[in-house]
């Protein structure tokens, strides 16, 4: 574990001199106190990424010889998967085999952009048909410059994988500032750069509270461009910061969203594909789908086989083998769900399952999967994010219910459906007011395919193509061709 910063290619002290600690939430012990940036690191860190994009050899260098750097990062990070899992699970709480499949999906994310990074060198310029034939113009992309990443805790080194990759695949530098309570793996991220020889500034590492290194990052009057993930009122400050300077700034925010399943269901599957949208990483994923809705004729039967398989799942320290439900992420998380599940049944939730403490684990953040039923449209817990293993559960009556029911939210960043009836599926796809669908399953994500909400759940997209775009300015280029005069003044 790391106790300095990594800026303009060196391992440095904070200037203030700061720490802050980390604490292991299945055990609530104090494994490190990680090194606390604040805003002359944030500087140090800007001013060295903004010398790499200008003068450095970077931006300038093809997108093969940029591809030739991000694969080697996704060797690395494939070298030392359970390694780098083993410090996802102390630092965040999630089961092993979570975590490293996330550390596999994040080598899987620089070798996408590498394939990306060489396909701008392939197709360097798009030629645009013009109605005037005395012009030519074709397009060209640059990359916008420096960008700020700030991440959440859920999915510490993917969350950061899905900015940095893009935006070095692009030809930006970037400054990267990872969430407070999940430190460790951004750090050793900045290892590889160094072991693999990434210019010096290119890609700068800064640790420290969001007030303290955040919010002076996302202030910066260098930065280009500010890509975050994290909290609707976090985002909203992000924006707000960077309108000061008009930033270009994508939002990958929080969400509420459904999962309609219809009666005519296979009831194993609906089971089962309700629990992985809404436990798998505690819950704590942007994209749960953490709103049930069943047509009524399935309901009965439905909650009494998901009540049975919540039972079963085991709940322990994510490294111990078998361990499907890990703990929360940290003391504040656990509070705040244990808060939102009492507020629930006073406005007149009813617990199914769960709701407290799992007997028996009376030390870590630990907390039984929880199912609530009985709630009205208007209840707190059916209309805000818990961001914890806590499933809401409520019937419809007919197709337009459902969809009415489902897009009643100020979220709209997944959606699910479930049906043996292949068009009602697709038709309800298409109704939903979200930027992710899932058919028949809940949470899938593919680094090929774009990711991203409507409405108050963010702005812009990752992932894919569009992921890339996020960090590439569209410049135009038109020629006169003609040898006549223009003919206006003269
Ligand atoms: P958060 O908003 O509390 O913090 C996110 C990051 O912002 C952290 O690094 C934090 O230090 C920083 N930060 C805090 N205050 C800041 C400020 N004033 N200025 C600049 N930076 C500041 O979010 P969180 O609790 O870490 O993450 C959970 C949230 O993230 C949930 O709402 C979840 O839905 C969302 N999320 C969204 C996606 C997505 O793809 N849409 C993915 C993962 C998580």
């Amino acid at each position: 574990m790391r106790h300095k910063l990594f800026i303009d290619g060196q391992w440095c002290a904070p200037v203030n001199g700061g720490t802050f600690p980390v604490v292991n939430p299945a055990t609530e012990e104090v494994i490190h106190h990680a090194p606390a940036g604040t805003a002359e690191d944030i500087d140090l860190a800007v001013a060295a990424a903004r010398r790499a994009f200008d003068t450095g050899p970077w931006p300038r260098m093809s997108g093969r010889e940029r591809a030739g750097y991000l694969r080697a990062m996704a060797e690395k990070i494939l070298e030392r998967k359970q390694e780098l899992g083993h410090l996802e699970v102390i630092d965040n709480g999630k089961p092993l085999p979570e975590a490293v499949w996330d550390i596999e999906d994040t080598a899987g994310c620089f070798s996408f952009y590498a394939g990306l990074a060489e396909e701008l060198d392939d197709n360097p310029e798009e030629t645009i048909a013009l109605s005037e034939p005395r012009f030519s113009s074709k397009v060209v992309r640059e990359p916008i410059g420096v960008a700020g990443a700030i991440i959440p805790w859920n999915y510490p080194l993917l969350m950061a994988s899905w900015k940095v990759a893009p935006a070095l695949a692009a030809g930006c530098t970037m400054v990267l500032k990872p969430s407070e309570l999940t430190p460790l793996t951004a750090l050793e991220l900045a290892a590889i750069a160094e072991e693999v020889g990434l210019p010096a500034g290119v890609l700068n590492v800064v640790t420290g509270l969001g007030p303290d290194a955040g919010q002076p990052l996302s202030e910066h009057p260098d930065v280009d461009k500010l890509a975050f993930t994290g909290s609707v009122p976090t985002g909203a400050k992000i924006m707000a910061a960077a309108a000061r300077d008009i930033k270009n700034v994508s939002l990958e925010l929080g969400g509420k969203s459904p999962f309609v399943v219809f009666a005519d269901s296979d009831i194993d599957k609906a089971v089962e594909w309700i629990m992985f949208g809404i436990f798998w990483n505690q819950g704590q994923v942007c994209s749960a789908t953490s709103r049930v809705l069943v047509e009524e004729s399935l309901y009965p039967a439905l909650l009494e086989r998901l009540v049975a398989e919540a039972t079963k799942i085991q709940i322990g320290d994510g490294l111990e083998d078998g361990t499907l439900l890990g703990p929360l992420v940290s003391r504040g998380q656990h509070d705040k769900v244990l808060a939102m599940i009492a507020r629930g049944r006073r406005e007149g939730a009813t617990i199914a399952h769960g709701g407290k403490r799992p007997h028996g684990l009376d030390t870590g953040y630990f907390l039984e999967p929880t199912i609530l039923t009985d709630m009205g449209e208007d209840n707190t817990v059916w209309r805000e994010e818990i961001f914890g293993p806590v499933v809401c559960v409520k019937t419809f009556r007919d197709e337009a219910d459902a969809i009415r029911m489902a897009n009643d939210s100020r979220f709209g960043l997944a959606a699910a459906v479930m049906s043996r009836d292949k068009t009602r599926c697709e038709r309800v796809a298409r109704a939903f007011r979200a930027g992710i669908v899932w058919i028949n399953c809940s949470q899938p994500t593919f680094t090929e395919a774009p990711w991203g909400g409507y409405k108050q759940s963010g702005i812009g997209r990752e992932l894919g193509r569009w992921g890339l775009n996020n960090y590439l300015e569209v410049k135009q280029i038109t020629s006169f061709e003609s040898d006549e005069p223009w003919g206006w003044y003269m």
